[in-house]
This record gives structure tokens, sequence and C-alpha cells, in this order.
């Protein structure tokens, strides 16, 4: 006869992740560039976001991250395209 001792105490979110990133770091992968000194990083591990902050710092991406990094690629998509415009009326010079 064997006793098998299933707890189904398994219900945390991969709490080895989180271990790991505590002792080794976060593994952060740019997943979105918002702007040439804004993106926006993604944990490989624990799936935890960070973006880049008014003063170049990293930050928690929260709502309001979110929200003021989709304005900022906005108009950083919009001066970029007005920027290669301008450029290429310019390249004879
Ligand atoms: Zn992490």
């Amino acid at each position: 006869m064997k006793t098998t001792t299933s707890t189904s105490q398994t219900n945390y979110s991969n709490p080895v992740s989180k271990f790991y990133c505590n002792i080794f770091g976060h593994q952060y992968d740019v997943s979105k560039l918002v702007t040439k000194h804004v993106k926006e990083y993604t944990c490989k591990c624990c799936k935890k976001q960070l973006t880049t902050n008014g003063n170049g710092h990293l930050t928690e991406l929260t709502p309001t991250f979110q929200e003021i990094n989709s304005i900022l690629e906005y108009i950083h998509t919009r001066r970029k395209t007005r920027l290669k415009q301008k450029m290429y009326s310019t390249t004879a010079a």
C-alpha cells in the first residue's frame, strides 16, 4: 500500500521565477520601443513590466504610464514621419 500525499497547494504563481528574480535580478527584454529614450520592458521570468519615466529611470509600468507612453509614441511617430519628409527634401543639400 502506498500513501500518496498529493497536496493541492501548488497554486502559487510560479514561485521559482520570483525566487530567481530576487536572486539574479529580472531578465528584462525590450517589449516595446516607445521613443528613442523611452522603452517598455517585460521580465522573461515573472512577466513584470517596466518603463522609462521622464527622468530616464526605470519604473513599474502602471496604467498611467501606459497611457503616457501611448501618447508619447503617437507624438514620436508623427515627428519621425515629418522628419523623414524634411530629410528627403534636403538630401541634396
Ligand atoms: Zn522577474
